[in-house]
């Protein structure tokens, strides 16, 4: 820590940009704490990378994923929260200011809220580092345009799965919906949509075991579950959508975990650290909404606005 430049004392930094963390930043903005927001990697979290966004409320059109980031943005700009394209590396929340570590800055703070989200899962079977960017994709909406006249698989029975497969029929020839059981765990209206689509097939009860290709993707070795039988799909690419794990590795002995690896929050979105406070997906196992995700972080900065006017 010690070749780290320190920096001034912050009121509240905010680590990660999506929903939670823009929303965030506009609370904590307009009260006056001149909140520091760090983005992380990706501007926005996972709804950035969302094409259209049907479900969050006040926008009847549906809205892109992008624009409502970049809105989100603005929005907590406009009253002065500070964003940052930068990622924090560490974090020490052992001592009194918190110390945030970029690659070559250190930054006390009053309080943190944690919005750091989560990243897709893997299904670690062969060939899926190997082929990742070669046809191996955890994003339709960056990568389907390569897929353009292609036939793609898709992996998951949920709302991600549908959801992106449905968008890969912009481009691709045909989409496979790979699910490991007979019944889908997305919501109706995708289900609906879904099934209605010329271009989606579905195969049931079935788990991809290894990935083949000559420099890229080209055929898939599959397995039924019920059956016992194998058997082998041509793709061009293969599209991962089976659930994610919220990015706490940084936090590992500081903050109380669950038992799936979530931050554990009280209602009010404290964690078991007075002053550091955590909203959106890292925190959340049960909704991962945008709405939802954007009103946690809503919450978690008039916490620790609160926080701040107590320890004054
Ligand atoms: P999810 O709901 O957890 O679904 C993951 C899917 O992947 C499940 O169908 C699961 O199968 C399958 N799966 C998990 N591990 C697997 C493995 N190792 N091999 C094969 N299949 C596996 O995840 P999600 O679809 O990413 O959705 C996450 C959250 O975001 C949900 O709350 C969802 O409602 C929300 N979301 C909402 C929208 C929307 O409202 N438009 C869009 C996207 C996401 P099983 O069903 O057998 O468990």
């Amino acid at each position: 820590m010690a070749q780290h430049k320190m920096q001034g004392e912050e009121n509240l930094i905010i680590l990660g940009a999506g929903p939670a963390g823009l929303a965030a930043g506009l609370y904590a903005a307009r009260a006056d704490l001149d909140p520091l927001i760090f983005t992380g990697t990706q501007l926005g979290g996972q709804a950035a990378l969302t094409d259209r966004i049907e479900n969050y409320p006040g926008f009847p059109e549906g809205i892109g994923g992008t624009e409502l980031s970049n809105l989100f943005q603005e929005n907590a700009e406009r009253f002065g929260a500070k964003v940052e394209y930068d990622t924090a590396m560490a974090v020490d929340l052992s001592r009194q200011p918190f110390l945030v570590e970029t690659y070559d800055k250190s930054f006390p703070a009053h309080t943190l809220i944690i919005t750091v989200g989560a990243s897709p899962n893997k299904l670690n079977i062969p060939g899926e580092e190997e082929f990742r960017g070669k046809g191996v994709s955890y994003c339709a909406t960056c990568d389907g345009w390569f897929f353009k006249d292609k036939d793609v698989a898709v992996v998951g029975g949920g709302d991600s799965a549908l959801e992106e497969g449905i968008f890969l029929t912009r481009y691709a020839k045909s989409v496979h919906i790979i699910h490991r059981r007979d019944e889908l765990r997305a919501g109706a209206i995708l289900q609906n949509r879904a099934m209605e689509n010329p271009k989606i097939s579905f195969i049931w009860d079935t788990v991809v075991k290894k990935i083949d290709g000559n420099g890229k993707v080209e055929t898939l070795s599959l397995k039924n579950v019920k059956s016992g039988e194998n058997d082998t799909l041509d793709a061009d690419g293969l599209f991962i959508f089976i659930g994610h794990t919220p990015n706490t590795d940084m936090f590992k002995g500081q903050l109380v975990f669950d038992d799936k690896g979530y931050v554990v929050v009280d209602k009010r979105m404290h964690t078991n650290v007075p002053g550091v406070f955590a909203a959106g997906e890292v925190a959340d196992p049960y909704y991962r909404q945008v709405i939802t995700s954007a009103g946690m972080g809503a919450a978690a900065a008039i916490e620790a606005t609160r926080f701040l006017e107590n320890e004054s």
